[in-house]
């Protein structure tokens, strides 16, 4: 991008990094401090208990590392598992296929449950398969809540259940990178064992914080994990915090960033933050359908209210979409990844939006649907919206939150 093209400011409509509210952008925006002086517990205590809350847990304790979600996966496989171990996964996209070739460059033997790119994880698979494993030989059971290369939501109580029906004491992983903070979580009440996200989805932050959880059965499971590991172990982490500090040197901006990002979620209440989000996406699909498209998810109950995958007609290339926005709007959606890549755009909808925000994202991916030669009426899609917007009277004025 030219110099003077960075001075104008776009919402962003990838699923990640998203929009950093402008009083985020301040929080992380920092002199040097000396992270080993008592002023530090006062960023480092709220950003951990609220990270708590937005996660609804009571049990689990919360690490912060500096890196991204991958780094989270890892924190999550290294401090808990050894060689060898079995874990099973489920591959309906992108992410989920990434932690999956983690699982294995750590010489984990993952059993692997594919299903076509748009369906979610099939909790009676797993079933099927803890039932099957009568001697519990699977460690974990590993779930990607919100796969955002396709835009579908799994369903993490039903893997709870399905883990309980058959009482196996494996343990539950949930990637929630691009759920949390946007669509409801609850890690005590789903049984999850450790959870994981990124700051720059829900959290609406800069990159560079890898948010794990872990529940007290995974706190025990390092004891006896002997996977290799140093910078992501949580017992240095553990032992820092009990003192208010890191194992090393912590990126202190990002930590208030964080801070101050909880006590926006927190202050416009979790209910209200996933029905605005819910909102917003239902506004997106009903654009999406008067367009006369479809989701790439592949049923309404796996919808996820935080990034819409929409699958373009044969033979137009999607990522063609992309470019042409980027280039003559300005504006960035997302491209479609590995086996969807050029059948799909994706409108991401998650952290700061509004619906008015949401109105030119998708007033934008009309004209671009239009300039490439797509059979789409101007405004069919943001009439759509409009009329969804218009129509539900619990919209509040958002944006001065
Ligand atoms: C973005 C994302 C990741 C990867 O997070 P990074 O911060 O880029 O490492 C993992 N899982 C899901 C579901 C994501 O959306």
């Amino acid at each position: 991008m030219e110099p003077d093209q960075v001075s104008f400011q776009n919402p962003v409509f990838i699923p990640g990094p998203t929009n950093i509210p402008e009083e985020l952008r301040r929080a992380c925006d920092m002199p040097t401090m000396d992270h080993r002086s008592a002023h530090f517990e006062d960023i480092l205590q709220p950003a951990l208990s609220g990270v708590k809350k937005v996660l609804k847990t009571k049990i689990a304790e919360i690490f912060l590392f500096p890196a991204t979600g991958s780094g989270g996966w890892e924190t999550a496989l290294t401090n808990t598992l050894s060689a060898g171990d079995k874990v099973l996964a489920c591959q309906n996209g992108m992410f989920s296929q990434k932690w999956i070739d983690m699982c294995e460059r750590h010489g984990l033997d993952v059993e692997v449950v594919s299903v076509p790119w748009g369906k979610g994880i099939p909790a009676d698979r797993y079933a099927e398969i803890l039932a099957a494993d009568k001697d519990h030989q699977i460690q974990v059971v590993l779930a990607t809540h919100n796969e955002t290369a396709t835009g579908v939501t799994s369903n993490i109580a039903a893997i709870r259940a399905a883990m309980d029906a058959s009482n196996h004491p494996a343990m539950l992983f949930v990637d929630g990178v691009s759920s949390i903070g946007s669509m409801d979580f609850r890690m005590d009440d789903w049984g999850v064992d450790v959870a994981v996200t990124g700051s720059q989805k829900g959290f609406m932050l800069p990159v560079g914080l890898a948010i794990t959880a872990f529940s007290p059965k995974a706190i025990a499971a390092v004891e006896s994990a002997k996977l290799p590991r140093w910078y992501f172990d949580i017992r240095d982490m553990r032992a820092g915090y009990k003192i208010n500090g890191y194992p090393y040197t912590p990126p202190v901006g990002l930590l208030n960033g964080l801070k101050t990002s909880c006590a926006m979620l927190l202050g416009e209440g979790l209910d209200n933050v996933f029905a605005r989000h819910a909102r917003i996406a239902q506004g997106v699909r009903e654009a999406i359908a008067a367009w006369g498209m479809e989701l790439c998810a592949a049923s309404p109950e796996l919808y996820s209210n935080s990034v819409s995958a929409i699958l373009t007609p044969e033979g137009f290339d999607a990522n063609a979409l992309v470019s042409h926005a980027a280039n003559k709007y300005g504006l960035a959606f997302g491209g479609g990844l590995g086996e969807v890549a050029g059948k799909v755009f994706r409108i991401g909808h998650l952290g700061s939006l509004t619906d008015v925000m949401a109105l030119s994202g998708i007033a934008t991916a009309e004209m671009c649907m239009v300039d490439l030669g797509l059979d789409i009426k101007l405004g069919s899609g943001v009439a759509a919206a409009q009329e969804y917007y218009r129509s539900d009277n619990s919209l509040s004025i958002q944006a001065a939150a």
